[in-house]
């Protein structure tokens, strides 16, 4: 199958040309039609299957179509994850004016706060940080548009090092959502998340 044949506009087929990308990978093939259509995915799949595309290219197709707001909150464990999924955002989010704000620790929180408040399409973000910006007055970001929620190494963000970074930072995110995950192991944790989704329509994909 093509890009196209997954339901991919042709604005975002050219970019991935330009980037010599042709064809989806397994795991593009598997979870892009599903998130076009509105559902939750559980995807299982390692750094270098072509996973940061495969929610990528569905959340910039549909960002573009009503870019108001923080659209798309991506959790993941590490800063250099972070900074090489907002990379990837960044290039095939060109020809739409995206931008993309990397929510890491190590940097300077006013710096960081200045960058939320231009609004920023989607937020790449560490746990630890992003709660940090939740709690700060100054900080204000407004998730209340969030129209997707990606945890991205999710086995790792479930584990306990990130259980009350993960609860603050899910309290502010509409419940109507759809979240992505993306785990390269199927723990104890996640299966229980996939036992636990309950509308049918928005059942999990693996
Ligand atoms: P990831 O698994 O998301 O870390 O992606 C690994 C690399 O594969 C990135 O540099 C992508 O640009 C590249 N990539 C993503 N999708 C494809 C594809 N369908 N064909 C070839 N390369 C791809």
């Amino acid at each position: 199958s093509t890009f196209s044949d997954l339901g991919i506009d042709p604005w975002l087929v050219e970019t991935l040309q330009a980037m010599q990308i042709k064809k989806p990978t397994e795991i593009q093939r598997a979870c892009i039609a599903p998130i076009l259509a509105g559902k939750d995915v559980i995807g299982g799949a390692k750094t270098g299957s072509g996973k940061t595309a495969a929610f990528a290219l569905p959340i910039l197709q549909k960002l573009s179509e009503d870019p108001y707001g923080v659209f798309a909150v991506v959790l993941t464990p590490t800063r250099e994850l972070a900074y090489q999924i907002a990379e990837q955002f960044r290039v095939l989010g060109k020809g739409i004016g995206l931008k993309e704000c990397v929510v890491v620790g190590g940097m300077d929180m006013m710096t960081q706060a200045l960058e939320l408040a231009k609004r920023p399409h989607v937020i790449i973000a560490t746990p630890g940080r992003l709660r940090d910006h939740l709690r700060s007055s100054s900080g204000a970001i407004d998730l209340s548009r969030v129209k997707y929620l990606v945890m991205d190494e999710a086995d790792r963000l479930l584990s306990s090092t990130f259980v009350s970074e993960l609860g603050a930072i899910f309290s502010k995110l509409p419940t109507k959502r759809q979240t992505l995950l993306f785990t390269a192991t199927m723990t104890d944790s996640i299966l229980a998340l996939q036992e636990a989704q309950s509308d049918p329509k928005k059942k999990p994909f693996v």
